[in-house]
């Protein structure tokens, strides 16, 4: 009760913020809300070594901001705070359950308690999304938290904790540690082994996680893991194309391509493939706009750094040099340094290396196939399993597609799946845990059992 109240304050002030940024006519609708010092204890504050490390916009590199390069002692305070608002916080929220008992004597309860301190390690991708899935829940099962943002996008977090600030969660509940590349190695050691923190949840890459879920071993913490993907897009022969060209351009091109459930690996069976890619080849011909996202009619912006156009830009090279056409693009764009064209292959196979690595960026891959179940088993074929998406109109098909698929997600005539009343999370390599949903809580509670005998 006593969170949804704090959420519910949250909601009005942010309203009243939004009025009162928007009268002021700030070009940045948000003014207020954009913060260059981390937030500890229920403090802005600076690194403990005063130094600093730069924000930049991707679309045309120039810095916006500079915030805290912290380190481990900055850290430590962080982690410190939470474990002492735990003390407190952790009673703010409880729910019961009886179990039946198959004694008379004896009543069986199951109590759900809250972990304790919960690490928070999350990508640049959706900075806020990123964050609220797993501080809503933490919060809301009576955890406390250290959140650690990416260093290309910290600001977000920042103005995050701000509104949390002012919706009145108490000092120390919600901590935010800006760091840089440099230091956030050591500093994400500290928060998976430190013995007061109870447990990490992490969405980011699956060698990040590796290191992480070794890091966390030691102590037994309780991990969430939430990492990359791979994903099939497949359109089978009795798919409503038209909408198929639709679901596609939204799970290929959302944030340029660079989402975990992006579509990676296109598979169209051989009956409709020139159809099918026709059509999509003048969606994207006519309904992409290249630019800076500050501009109303641009839908697709720049890659966050130079290793991620590097990377895109070899994944196409490659792939290009083994043999794969190029229907569209192909090259960095030249609306700037961190720009790549929309692009879309041809003639794929699955060892390029635009079938075997998530490209991460506005890349279509597209490979032919002749049946259901050669389909099934190329997508299958990877060591991931985040999100699926498939089109077809056969009812049979689409079950006994669903039940095949090796992916801890699925869209089903449908390329837009991300919902915050949806389980999200992975299979294989892809990770460990749900957020999200009901379910979204589990990771942040613990069980206990009571048996209470000895009654007439
Ligand atoms: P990343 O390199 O793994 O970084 C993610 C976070 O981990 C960042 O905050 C990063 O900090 C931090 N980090 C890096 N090295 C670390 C270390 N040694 N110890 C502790 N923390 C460390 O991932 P990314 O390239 O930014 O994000 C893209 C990846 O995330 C893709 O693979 C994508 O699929 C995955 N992703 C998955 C989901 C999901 O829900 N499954 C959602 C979004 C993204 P710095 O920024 O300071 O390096």
């Amino acid at each position: 009760m006593a969170v949804l109240n704090y959420l519910r304050t949250a909601l009005i002030h942010h309203k009243h913020t939004l009025m009162m940024e928007v009268l002021k006519g700030h070009g940045l609708r948000y003014a207020s809300l954009l913060h260059q010092e981390a937030y500890i204890g229920g403090k802005w504050v600076s690194a403990a070594s005063g130094k600093l490390f730069p924000v930049t916009n991707p679309a045309n590199s120039k810095v916006i901001a500079s915030v805290p390069d912290m380190e481990v002692t900055d850290t430590e305070a962080a982690i410190n705070s939470a474990y002492e608002a735990f003390q407190t916080w952790q009673t703010t929220t409880a729910r019961g359950e009886v179990a039946q008992s198959p004694a008379s004597s004896k009543e069986l309860f199951f109590l759900r308690q809250p972990i304790g301190v919960a690490s928070m390690i999350t990508p640049w991708n959706f900075p806020n999304a990123m964050i609220t899935r797993k501080a809503g829940a933490a919060l809301a099962a009576g955890c406390t938290c250290v959140i650690k943002p990416a260093e290309d996008t910290p600001l977000s977090a920042l103005a995050a904790v701000d509104l949390a600030e002012k919706a009145g969660f108490p000092p120390g509940v919600i901590n935010v540690v800006t760091t840089s590349r440099a230091n956030t190695p050591a500093v994400g050691k500290l928060m998976c082994t430190s013995p007061k923190v109870a447990g990490i949840s992490f969405t980011g890459s699956t060698a990040i996680g590796r290191v992480l879920y070794e890091q966390c071993a030691s102590g037994i913490k309780r991990i969430g893991l939430e990492l990359g993907g791979n994903a099939p897009f497949i359109v089978f022969s009795s798919a409503d194309v038209k909408s198929a060209v639709e679901g596609l351009m939204v799970a290929k091109f959302r944030n340029s391509g660079q989402a975990c459930i992006s579509a990676n690996r296109i598979l169209v069976q051989e009956e409709i493939y020139d159809k099918f890619s026709e059509a999509l080849e003048e969606a994207v011909r006519k309904r992409l706009t290249v630019g800076d996202g500050f501009n109303k009619e641009v839908n697709i912006g720049p890659l966050i750094n130079i290793n991620q156009l590097k990377r895109v830009e070899r994944i196409v090279n490659e792939s290009v040099a083994a043999g794969a056409g190029v229907v569209l693009g192909g090259k960095c764009h030249d609306m700037g340094d961190l720009f790549f064209q929309p692009t879309i292959l041809c003639n794929v196979t699955e060892d390029m290396a635009c079938f075997q690595e998530e490209i991460f960026g506005p890349v279509i891959a597209l490979k032919k196939f002749k049946c259901e179940e050669e389909a099934v088993n190329i997508a299958n074929a990877s060591k991931f399993g985040l999100a699926c998406y498939f089109y077809s109109q056969d009812v049979s098909q689409v079950w006994r597609v669903a039940r095949r698929l090796e992916s801890g997600m699925i869209g089903i005539n449908e390329g837009l799946i991300s919902t915050a009343e949806g389980a999200f999370g992975g299979v294989k390599q892809s990770g460990i845990g749900r957020e999200g949903s009901r379910h979204g809580i589990d990771d942040y509670t613990y069980l206990k059992y009571i048996c209470l005998g000895g009654i007439n």
